[in-house]
C-alpha cells in the first residue's frame, strides 16, 4: 500500500555567509493514515527541517532541497506544479508549532481567525462558519468557548493556545498533521494533557502524525513509531516500544539515559558529552564519533549505512535499523 508520506533520501543545504551548511543528508522515512512517527533529535539534528521541506516552507532560499523526494500519496510534492502543490499542502496538511502566540494573529479574536477557515476554504455562511469554530473549539476542550470566541490569543494561558492551534490545524481535515515540539514551552501537567489531545484527535480523524520533539519522555505512549536523527541523518528508526527497551545506537541510548526518571530519584543523569556538530563541518565517518563512548577508528573514517536490526541469532526486527557500526554491541551487550 502506498503511505500517506514517503521522504526519501531527501538532502536539503542552506547558504550561509560562511558556507553551505547540510541540514539533511539522506533522510528515509513514511508515515500511514492512522500512523504517528515522532522524529527525535537535538536542535540542529535536521527535524524540523526535514518537516519544514515536507510543508514546503523551505521555497525560499536560503534553505533548499539539493535530492531526494517527496511523496505525498505516491506523488512527488517536488516535481509537482506550483499551484497544485500549494492546495495539497494547504487543504491536506497542516503544522503545529511550538510557539502558537507568534503562529496566530495577535488581533484577530480566535474565534475569528477559526471562522476565516471555514469561509475562506470551505465557503460557508458568517453564521455557519462561527457555529463549526465553536464546535472544534469545544472539540478541543476550551471551556466555555462560545463565550471565549471573541478573546484574543493573548487571553488564553499558554496551554489553552496550543488547543487553539490544534483546532486551527485541523479546522480543514487534513490528511496529514506535523507537530514541531507542540508542548515544549508548556509545563510538564499541560503537556501530557495537550499530547493526550493530540493522539486522540489524530485516533478520531485517522490521520498520519509526525510529531517532532527533542524529549523521548513524551512520546512514548503516542507514537507507533520512532526515528533518532543525528547531524541530518537518520541513526535509529524503530517501533516505539522497542526503542525504550533496547536502543540500537549508543545516541539513542544516551538520550535515554539523560531522562529523569521518577524512580531513580538523585541518580546522576547521563548527558551525552560534547555539542551537536557544526553543520558547515560535520565530523567525517560517523558524525557522532566525537561524542561516542564506544567509538573505533574505523568510525572516524567510514559513513555507517542504516544496518537492518536484527535478533542475536539472526532473526529480523521488522522496522527497527541504526546507522552504527557496532549496532550488535549496543543492542545484544
Ligand atoms: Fe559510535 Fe562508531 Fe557507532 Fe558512530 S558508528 S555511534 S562512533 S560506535
Ligand atoms: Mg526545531
Amino acid at each position: 500500500m502506498t503511505p500517506l508520506l514517503d521522504v526519501r533520501h531527501l538532502h536539503v543545504e542552506f547558504r550561509t555567509r560562511d558556507g553551505i551548511a547540510k541540514a539533511v543528508n539522506g533522510v528515509d522515512y513514511t508515515v500511514g493514515a492512522g500512523e504517528t512517527l515522532a522524529v527525535l533529535g537535538e536542535s540542529g539534528s535536521g527535524k524540523s527541517v526535514t518537516a519544514q521541506a515536507v510543508m514546503g516552507i523551505l521555497d525560499t532560499p536560503p534553505g533548499f532541497v539539493t535530492k531526494g523526494e517527496i511523496l505525498f500519496q505516491g506523488r512527488d510534492l517536488l516535481t509537482m506544479g506550483a499551484e497544485e502543490r500549494r492546495k495539497v499542502r494547504g487543504a491536506k496538511m497542516a503544522m503545529i508549532f511550538q510557539d502558537a502566540l507568534s503562529a496566530l494573529n495577535p488581533v484577530i479574536s480566535v474565534g475569528a481567525q477559526l471562522s476565516e477557515m471555514f469561509r475562506v476554504h470551505q465557503g460557508l455562511s458568517r453564521k455557519d462558519a462561527k457555529a463549526k469554530a465553536i464546535g472544534l473549539m469545544e472539540r478541543v476542550r476550551i471551556p466555555a468557548a462560545r463565550e471565549r470566541a471573541g478573546d484574543y490569543p493573548h487571553q488564553f494561558s499558554g496551554g489553552m493556545r496550543q488547543r487553539i492551534m490544534i483546532a486551527m490545524a485541523l479546522s480543514l481535515e487534513p490528511e496529514l498533521i506535523i507537530a514541531d515540539e507542540p508542548t515544549t514551552a508548556l509545563d510538564v501537567t499541560v503537556q501530557a494533557q495537550v499530547m493526550d489531545l493530540l493522539a486522540e484527535l489524530q485516533r478520531e480523524y485517522n490521520m498520519g502524525l509526525i510529531l517532532i520533539t527533542h524529549d523521548l519522555g513524551v512520546v512514548a505512549d503516542v507514537a507507533d513509531h520512532i526515528a533518532v536523527m543525528y547531524a541530518g541523518r537518520i541513526v535509529e528508526k524503530a517501533p516505539v516500544h522497542e526503542i525504550y527497551k533496547r536502543p540500537a545506537h549508543p545516541y539513542t541510548k544516551g538520550l535515554l539515559e539523560s531522562i529523569p526518571r521518577l524512580d531513580q530519584k538523585g541518580r546522576e543523569l547521563y548527558a551525552i558529552k560534547g555539542l551537536p556538530p557544526n553543520l558547515l563541518h560535520i565530523p567525517p565517518g560517523c558524525a557522532f564519533h566525537p561524542r561516542c563512548p564506544i567509538a573505533q577508528a574505523v568510525c572516524r573514517t567510514d559513513v555507517p549505512p542504516l544496518y537492518e536490526v536484527t535478533e542475536r541469532d539472526g532473526t529480523p526486527l521488522p522496522g527497527r535499523g541504526s546507522a552504527c557500526h557496532f549496532w550488535k554491541e549496543t543492542i545484544h551487550g
